[in-house]
């Protein structure tokens, strides 16, 4: 079967580094060589970072924030606005991350109106969603992710902009990587429930990528599922592993 998807793999650097991180690893990424025709690689800075990366990483990356206000710009201090971001010229954010959701009480309610505000501004998301370890062993992993899904869907007004990020909250930071055939699973669960809620062209369309402990060890057996469409990296990307998760777009073979 042919690959319509162009392969996606972003770097969440979560709460990390400082001006001088940004120099070197920026200089890092611009050394690495790969095919943008065939791979959108993304880095998620923080957001007093994003000057400095934008000013100072290639344009093959796509520079990304890792929040967004759920409001317009106005009396909500100490927020970012959509608005703001894209003046800036950021057109991409994360949306929902487990940490969000964890340490920021951010619920399916809030993560909607992100989602909302920030494709309603014309930025491209990705949005995360996962099920945690007690209802993984539960055996809810379908149904929450289902319920995720189905939020996300009722807040999205354009499927070009959206990649899904299935991340499970107890593969991140943990070193506990899901396995292929784990991650294949969800991934396949989601594209059917995406054909069944809004459109098989938009399931056949849409990329779907893994985040959980991905390293440059794992990166190459992930990928090669048929519903693996890249990863969302966050220890890794602060290394030199990541020119490796890179790279792995190589190994996937449709
Ligand atoms: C993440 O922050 O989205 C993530 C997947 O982290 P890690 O790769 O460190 O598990």
């Amino acid at each position: 079967m042919e690959q319509s998807r162009k392969l996606f793999i972003g770097g969440n650097w979560k709460s990390n580094g400082d001006l001088e991180f940004v120099k070197s690893h920026t200089a890092f990424l611009n050394s690495v060589e790969f095919d943008a025709n065939k791979v959108e690689v993304a880095v998620s800075p923080i957001f007093i970072h994003l000057p400095a990366v934008l000013s100072s990483i290639d344009s093959r990356y796509i520079v990304s924030s890792q929040n967004v206000s759920m409001f317009d710009n106005g009396a909500y201090t100490g927020e970012i606005s959509a608005k703001q971001l894209k003046d800036l010229g950021v057109n991409w954010t994360l949306i929902g991350h487990s940490e969000r959701r964890q340490y920021f009480g951010e619920n399916e309610e809030v993560i909607s109106q992100k989602l909302k505000i920030a494709l309603d501004n014309g930025m491209n998301v990705i949005a995360c969603i996962g099920e945690k370890l007690s209802e993984r062993d539960a055996g809810h992993t379908i149904q929450v992710v289902s319920n995720q899904v189905k939020t996300l869907v009722g807040s999205i007004s354009d499927w070009n902009k959206v990649v899904i990020a299935y991340e499970p909250v107890w593969a991140i930071g943990t070193g506990v990587t899901a396995t292929k055939e784990q991650a294949q699973e969800v991934h396949a669960e989601i594209r059917k429930l995406l054909a069944s809620t809004v459109s098989e062209e938009v399931a056949k369309q849409v990329r779907i990528i893994y985040g959980g402990s991905v390293t440059e060890k794992n990166a190459n057996e992930l990928i090669t599922q048929t519903d693996i469409d890249g990863f969302l990296v966050g220890g890794a990307s602060l290394k030199s592993g990541f020119k490796t998760i890179i790279e792995s777009y190589k190994a996937k073979n449709n």
